[in-house]
């Protein structure tokens, strides 16, 4: 499994081996974005919810 990081400093994003440790950037961690989880977890053909259900309000909660 993966996961995708985005630096909140310059936006660039990253996409690695979740199990690795957290990548820096701008001189600082790269905060973690679960969804390439989400698309994994939940592809569209097996959702009946309306697909534009944004996998970005998990990002609160996550941190
Ligand atoms: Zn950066």
């Amino acid at each position: 499994m993966q996961q995708r990081y985005e630096c909140e400093n310059c936006g660039h994003q990253v996409t690695i081996e979740a199990s690795a440790p957290v990548p820096d950037c701008c001189g600082q961690p790269m905060k973690a974005l679960p969804l390439e989880a989400c698309r994994e977890a939940g592809p569209e053909a097996a959702r009946p919810t309306k697909p534009e259900e944004p996998c970005e309000d998990f990002r609160g909660n996550h941190q």
